[in-house]
């Protein structure tokens, strides 16, 4: 099926790394973004081994490893005393365990990246400003409208976020559910932070109905924070609502002096927040000579850090599908089988990992108690998964391959 023009709505980090797959598996690829430019927010994210796997493959390792930081650990702590709770080894212990690195990157710097890579590859071409509207389909092949123009390909993969218009063509608008909690994001420089509190660890506090997690970025320049508040009374959502200090420092009133110290450093100006919204696993992604792919299908709450490295894998998933199948529409739905178990899986994980986070008394207590356990197995179904081999497994052992 190498002769396959195939069409990406989308060029954020799930529709670039799709673009880049498929072209290395030999398809001509035509990606379609609506904004002006290839753009993303002004804040961290966490890419964990099952996902910096697919990256290295594609060539990416250098271009990543000079941008990102490679953080030690992760420390576990109590909301007010400090206390370490748990310790869990990243760095060299992820590459010995798992054969590829845990990465913490500007989201800007990691688009750029793909971005890149992908103006480099000769059957791609990533076009800008251009607004899918809708799309028809027949049996040889799918017509998408763009806001100016049309276009014509083989097929379509919707991979345009978590308000996907190729998601609502083919279902119809999703009924989101709010989950009572704001998620803040803010971005200290590090020159305003006491010499103890730059260390090469993720911290994460937890606390009653709240919780922070903050690691570093650009070489250590900046430390990226996202904060979680169950909250009712104001629900949009969207990385672009401004938030100020005085009503974040009031959310985390009593928390210890480093959380202080934390949000009192904070750029006010890369203050904003976000309502996060809950979606149900979807039974079916697409329909014949369409699919969809990362928060178009399994929008994540972001308690695991994996929704864009499912978006990921769903990239190195489809490609491998694609190039292997005879039948097109079959293979779409192969990609499908193979990865809706694990997605609804992590959105699960993640949905429960909000209750847990934010526990408090004696549930909060016996979280802590096994929290060693529990953290070892996560790990190990997540980062151990292998989507560049996912779809080599035989009809019959598809389960398998979901990382079960
Ligand atoms: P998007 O990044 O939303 O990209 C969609 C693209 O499609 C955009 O460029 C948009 O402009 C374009 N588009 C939309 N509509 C159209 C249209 N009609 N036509 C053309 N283009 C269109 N994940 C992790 O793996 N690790 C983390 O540490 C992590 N932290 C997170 C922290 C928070 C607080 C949140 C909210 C999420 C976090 N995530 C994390 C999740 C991650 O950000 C998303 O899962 C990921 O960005 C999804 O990528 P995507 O390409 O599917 O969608």
């Amino acid at each position: 099926m190498n002769s396959l023009r195939i069409l990406i709505s989308g060029g954020g980090i799930g529709g670039i790394t799709a673009a880049l797959c498929l072209a290395r598996a030999g398809f001509e690829v035509l990606v379609l973004e609506q904004a002006r430019e290839f753009h993303e927010i002004g804040a961290g994210i966490q890419l964990s081994p099952n996902c910096t796997r697919v990256m290295h493959h594609l060539g990416l390792e250098s271009a990543l490893r000079t941008r990102a930081c490679l953080p030690q650990g992760t420390e576990f702590r109590q909301w007010r005393s400090g206390r370490v709770i748990l310790r869990t080894p990243l760095g060299e212990e992820m590459i010995n365990r798992f054969g590829s690195p845990y990465y913490h990157i500007h989201r800007g710097d990691l688009l750029r990246v793909l971005v890149e890579a992908a103006r480099e590859v000769a059957n791609i071409e990533l076009r800008t400003g251009a607004e899918v509207e809708g799309f028809t389909q027949d049996a040889t092949g799918v017509s998408v409208a763009l806001a100016v123009g049309s276009e014509r390909g083989h097929l379509l993969v919707g991979a345009d976020g978590i308000h996907s218009t190729v998601r609502a063509r083919l279902w119809g608008d999703q009924q989101a559910r709010f989950t009572g909690n704001i998620a803040w994001r803010g971005v200290v420089p590090s020159h305003r932070l006491p010499s103890e509190l730059i260390r090469s660890v993720t911290g994460v506090w937890w606390g009653p109905k709240r919780h922070l997690v903050h690691y570093y970025m650009r070489g250590g320049d900046l430390l990226n924070c996202v904060c979680v508040v169950e909250k009712a009374g104001w629900e949009v959502e969207s990385w672009t609502a401004p938030g100020t200090r005085e009503e974040l420092a009031s959310d985390f009133a009593g928390w210890h002096g480093e959380v202080q110290a934390l949000i009192n450093a904070m750029d006010s100006a890369s203050l904003f927040k976000w309502a996060l919204y809950d979606r149900a696993p979807m039974s079916q992604w697409g329909k014949a000579r369409v699919t969809l792919l990362g928060d178009a299908c399994h929008a994540t709450l972001p308690f695991m850090a994996q929704g864009a490295a499912m978006a990921i894998e769903d990239a190195a998933v489809l490609a491998a599908c694609l190039k292997i199948g005879a039948d097109l529409p079959h293979s779409l739905r192969r990609y499908e089988d193979l990865r809706r178990k694990r997605t609804a899986d992590v959105q699960m994980r993640s949905r429960r990992n909000a209750r847990l986070f934010h526990l408090s008394g004696p549930l909060a207590w016996l979280r802590n108690l096994t929290a060693q356990s529990a953290g070892g197995r996560t790990m190990r179904d997540l980062y151990a998964y292998d989507a560049l081999s996912a779809a080599n497994y035989p009809e019959n052992q598809i389960k398998g391959a979901n990382g079960e």
